[in-house]
């Protein structure tokens, strides 16, 4: 058979023939739970019929009306909505049609705000390692992952990183605001070894998506990057595209902490699964400069279009009809407690962590030491293909920059219930009993 999957690694998967809610059935008819809403996108679950009535209704209207020649009610509506969201200020949307193109606009609205307000000489975007912003060059300069990185050297130019806040490994009290300042301090050291007045922007996931497998900051940690920018002249470019849209129990992570960002980049949270869409919201002043000096010079084709948009619109209508964000923080404090007790069953998982519904726990050899299993094991392809076929979908990377350690998000939709629970709990079991045979 001729194969458009061409850059798939692991094991062969089955045909998809159709999903409603958390569930997914294939040709076969076996049936899957949704249990990382896909790769955290699937937020509302699938097959809503609420958001593919509306994408219905824009078909038979119109599905695409080119951003240069016309504004649409949908990309209006929808951008008014993403607004109301955002933190005060952050007002401007700009669409695009997905994660990665949201974060290349928003390294270009900075360098291009920089260059109209005599800043020329700032353009290095520093970035943490590990992390995830995506898979074209300019988002990928900025990704702190090396299996994913190092093939394209030196295609693009690697931007500077900081660790990630990884006190769970460094036997640091995540509550400890001392901890919050030893990992934000690093921050400001990269600044200075660089030189203030060449760095532009500071991107950073706010609770961490699959790179890191759902890290969550440290006490003070956000709080201290925001003076950290301030000081420095910095622009705070928060990547959204994972967290956004209520994943972690608020609409956007920003919400957490008192660290306002200039720019935040959002995607699968609206998109759902239903559509390619994403966006940055950016700060007004920003805009009105660059606006100012001649226009954003920068734009994708398919971008806001009124099919994307109709459906983004619904998305967020279903995610506050039904109390989604709310639930993420119910359902999140509830799996999270029953995967922390699994601890007790199993020696090698060594930590559990995440924030709402973004959840994940970390294999180890040796909980003590937090030495990770031996590479050659491949535990993070090894648990996800027993845990398919016993029915239950999780997503896993290696942790640690790629290099060692295995983790598994467990991220299911938003629309999730206690029986639901019950269901991937019982499948995780069977599977992490049969992996420990
Ligand atoms: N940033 C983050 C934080 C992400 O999680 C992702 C996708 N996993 C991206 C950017 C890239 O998004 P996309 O795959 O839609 O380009």
């Amino acid at each position: 058979m001729v194969s458009h999957l061409f850059y798939q690694t692991g094991s062969k998967r089955p045909v998809l023939a159709e999903a409603r809610g958390i569930y997914m059935w294939d040709v076969e008819g076996r049936r899957y739970l949704d249990g990382s809403s896909g790769a955290m996108v699937c937020n509302i679950g699938h097959s809503n019929p609420n958001v593919l009535a509306a994408m219905r209704r824009q078909m038979e209207k119109s599905t695409f009306g080119y951003r240069l020649h016309f504004e649409t009610e949908p990309s209006e509506h929808l951008a008014a909505k993403v607004a109301a969201h955002a933190p005060a200020g952050l007002e401007k949307v700009f669409f695009v049609s997905g994660g990665s193109e949201a974060v290349e606009s928003a390294i270009k609205i900075a360098r291009q705000y920089a260059t109209v307000t005599g800043q020329e000489k700032r353009w290095k975007v520093i970035s943490r390692l590990p992390s995830y912003h995506g898979c074209t060059l300019g988002a990928l300069a900025l990704t702190g992952y090396a299996p994913l990185t190092e093939p394209f050297a030196p295609m693009y130019r690697d931007m500077p990183k900081i660790p990630a806040p990884t006190a769970y490994l460094d036997g640091m009290d995540p509550a400890d605001p001392a901890t919050g300042l030893h990992y934000a301090n690093m921050l400001e050291e990269k600044i200075l070894a660089e030189g203030p007045e060449s760095v532009l922007a500071f991107i950073v996931e706010p609770v961490g998506g699959a790179s890191t497998g759902a890290l969550v900051p440290p006490s003070g940690y956000m709080e201290r990057i925001r003076d950290i920018c301030t000081q420095y002249g910095l622009l705070l470019i928060y990547d959204e595209v994972m967290t956004g849209g209520g994943r972690t129990g608020r609409f956007f992570a920003t919400d957490h902490w008192n660290a306002r960002p200039d720019i935040i980049t959002f995607s699968k949270g609206f998109a759902a699964g239903y559509s390619p869409l994403g966006a940055m919201i950016v700060d007004e002043p920003i805009v009105d400069a660059v606006i100012k000096s001649g226009g954003f010079l920068h734009g994708f084709t398919y971008a806001g279009n009124p099919l994307a948009c109709s459906a983004g619109v619904a998305v967020l209508e279903e995610i506050q009809r039904q109390d989604m964000v709310a639930n993420a923080t119910a359902m999140g404090t509830l799996l999270k407690a029953r995967l922390t007790s699994l601890m007790d069953r199993y020696p090698f998982i060594g930590d559990v962590r995440g924030e709402g519904l973004l959840l994940a726990f970390e294999l180890v050899a040796d909980r003590g030491t937090m030495e990770p299993l031996p590479r050659d094991m491949n535990a993070y392809l090894r648990l996800v293909d027993i845990a398919y076929a016993n029915g239950l979908i999780i997503y896993s990377r290696r942790t640690r920059n790629g290099l060692a350690g295995d983790h598994f998000l467990v991220c299911p939709p938003l629309i999730i219930t206690k029986e639901q629970i019950d269901q991937i709990m019982e499948m995780l079991v069977l599977s992490l009993d049969q992996f420990a045979k």
